[in-house]
This record gives C-alpha cells, sequence and structure tokens, in this order.
C-alpha cells in the first residue's frame, strides 16, 4: 500500500480541549471549532471524542458541514454555522438543526421570512471587517434581532497571538460597546483569545487549532503522526543530482529514499530541500524538489533501509513544518491530503 497513514491521537485532542476549557472560568462554556473536517482531521471521531470530553456547542463555517457533524453527533448539542444563512441553506438549517450566525442585514431576512421560529445567533465585526455585521448595521437591526431572541453573539479578533498588539484591547472596547446591556450571551475568544485572559472569555469560548496543540497553543499535546511509505531506495554515487531541475546533486555517495507523498498531499513545494522527515529518532533531510506524489530523502547515514518515514510526530510538528515551508499550523494542517488513511486512536471516554 503505496497510501500513507495520517495518526490522530484522540485523547490528546480531548486533553487540549480539557485543558483549554480549565483556562476559563466556571461560568464560561468551551465550544470546539471543527470546520474544515476538523483542520484535516476527519470530522466525526473528533467530533465524537470531544462530545464525550463534555463539549455540548460546536462551530462550523458551513451548513454542509454543519449537516455531516450532525450525522455525526445525533441530535443534541448545538451546532452553530459561522458563514451564517446563505441562499438556499433553510432547508439544510432546518433539518439538520444548524443555528446560523447572522452576518448581514440580508442574512437576517433571510432566515426571518423562511424559519422565523428557528434559533439564530448574530456575528459583529470590531475589526477584522471580514464576517458579521458593522456598527451601524447592527444598531439598525437590534431591535428586531433582540427581539427575535439570538443564542449567541460573537466576534472574532484580528490579532489575537499577539497578546501585545494594541488591536485586541481595541476590539475588546468595541465589543463591549455593542453588546453590552443585551442579556444575549456572547462569545468573543477563539484559542488565541483564551490565552489573552479572562475579560476576553465572556459566556463562551471558541478553540480550533488549540485541540491539535498547535500554536499559539504552546502547552498543547501534539495529536498527529503521518507516517509515508517508502516506495523504492537507491544507491546513488557523487555528482548525481535528485529531481526536478536538479536542485540537489550528491556530494558523497549516498542512499536515497523515495517516499509516498508530494504537494497534492499538502506538503507544500516550498519543503523542497528543507523538511525533515524522521526515522525514530534520526532526522532524514528533504534532498531535491518536493513532487506531485514523491519525496526523495536522504538516508545515506542510517545503518538500514526504513520501510517508512515521519513527516509528522513527536519531533516535527505541523508548526515546525509551517516554519519550514513558510506558513502556518493552520495552512498545513488543513492541507493534510484526502488520500491518506486517517487512523483514531484513543477517544474511549
Ligand atoms: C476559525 C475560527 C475560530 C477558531 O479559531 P482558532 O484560531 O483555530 O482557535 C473561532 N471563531 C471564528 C469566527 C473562526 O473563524
Amino acid at each position: 500500500m503505496a497510501c500513507a497513514t495520517l495518526t490522530i491521537d484522540l485523547d490528546a485532542i480531548a486533553a487540549n480541549w480539557r485543558a483549554l476549557d480549565r483556562m476559563s472560568g466556571e461560568a464560561t462554556q468551551t465550544a470546539a471549532v471543527l470546520k474544515a473536517d476538523a483542520y484535516g482531521t476527519g470530522l466525526a471521531p473528533v467530533a465524537i471524542a470531544l462530545a464525550r470530553a463534555g463539549a455540548r456547542r460546536f462551530f462550523v463555517a458551513l451548513a454542509e458541514e454543519g449537516a455531516d457533524l450532525r450525522a455525526a453527533l445525533g441530535p443534541g448539542p448545538q451546532i452553530s454555522v459561522l458563514s451564517g444563512h446563505m441562499a438556499g441553506d433553510a432547508a439544510l438549517i432546518a433539518a439538520a438543526d444548524l443555528t446560523p450566525m447572522l452576518n448581514s442585514i440580508d442574512q437576517v431576512t433571510r432566515q426571518f421570512e423562511s424559519l422565523p421560529d428557528r434559533p439564530f445567533g448574530v456575528q459583529l465585526d470590531t475589526g477584522m471587517s471580514r464576517l458579521g455585521m458593522a456598527a451601524a448595521e447592527w444598531e439598525a437591526a437590534a431591535p428586531i434581532l433582540l427581539a427575535g431572541g439570538p443564542e449567541l453573539i460573537l466576534s472574532h479578533l484580528a490579532c489575537a497571538d499577539e497578546p501585545d498588539n494594541p488591536m485586541n484591547a481595541a476590539q475588546l472596547a468595541e465589543f463591549l460597546a455593542l453588546t453590552e446591556g443585551t442579556g444575549v450571551p456572547r462569545s468573543f475568544a477563539a484559542t488565541g483569545g483564551i490565552l489573552l485572559g479572562p475579560e476576553y472569555h465572556f459566556d463562551l469560548t471558541r478553540p480550533g487549532i488549540g485541540l491539535y496543540g498547535a500554536r499559539p497553543f504552546a502547552d498543547g499535546q501534539a495529536a498527529l503522526t503521518l507516517s509515508l511509505p517508502v516506495v523504492q531506495t537507491r544507491e546513488i554515487a557523487a555528482g548525481t543530482s535528485v529531481g526536478y531541475g536538479r536542485t540537489w546533486i550528491a556530494a558523497t555517495p549516498t542512499r536515497i529514499a523515495t517516499v509516498s507523498a508530494g504537494y497534492a498531499d499538502g506538503l507544500l513545494r516550498t519543503l523542497s530541500n528543507a523538511a525533515l522527515l524522521w526515522h525514530g529518532d534520526r532526522p532524514c533531510p528533504v534532498v531535491g524538489r518536493v513532487s506531485m506524489d514523491l519525496i526523495t530523502v536522504d538516508i545515506g547515514h542510517l545503518d538500514d533501509s526504513p520501510d517508512h518515514l515521519d513527516m509528522l510526530g513527536p519531533h516535527q510538528t505541523a508548526d515546525d513544518l509551517a516554519d519550514a515551508a513558510g506558513t502556518i499550523g493552520y495552512e498545513i494542517m488543513t492541507a493534510l491530503s484526502a488520500r491518506y488513511a486517517r487512523r483514531h486512536v484513543g477517544g474511549g471516554a
């Protein structure tokens, strides 16, 4: 089998959720954000493990993701949709019992016309200029929205991973000004906001990336192992080039292992001549360019010929790969290939 194996430690994910939950007070609930197939790790098994750990509220980006999540969780837990109520979504929202976070007057109209008795929340823009109603819109729509009994008012921080950025306090002041006195439960913090401290926590926090022990949750447990099968091993002489464009040439005789995964699997081409793979505790450098389905690795220093090499594991996290590739852990995780065989371990209780 040339298909790589992505092992997801559900106990580590549950432990990270509990640790993030403990960072806020008793009065603050902790949700889980499972958009993009639970950041590439597998929506249904991760959702079930988190529900067992105690999570009762979940967020996704799209109504379609919400329907998949409802199928995994069954009735009961609240599933909120961050993109709100898009045209054509009414039947899905009702059938899967989803709670759209309304982002604009258009979405409010759509919700109140097509699903007048269904639960909803409201998203406010306090500085991202991405989703949610701006202050003026909110002012105009607040009377009718508040009369409809929103379940939640939420907003999102632009710079939560930079604790010293004055934008955090500015957004907090704006969120307080827009929501004080409404009596509606409020949510402001994702992973980064949880770490900023209690004044950011409000009634509900929404961690996503921290569930996988990735930055900015530095104290989290790493949850992923990615093992790539070795398809072929060859001896090469000094002066031999490896891969497209001859970007690496052996200085001494060595051995090259060709592993089965490439940029089509989310292992970005910028990892060419830059990343490491691991044979147990021993690092092995990527040599030559990452190609679509294959990566070449120098294993000349190993005594044996491994049948697989690890791209993610205890010695190299998604953040480490992101640093090597010039991106962020979020992008590495959400690009994890659909081709990988996902193996979920733990999560029993
Ligand atoms: C993605 C997202 C989250 C989760 O953010 P993390 O940084 O992954 O914890 C929370 N809220 C909103 C609105 C989001 O878009």
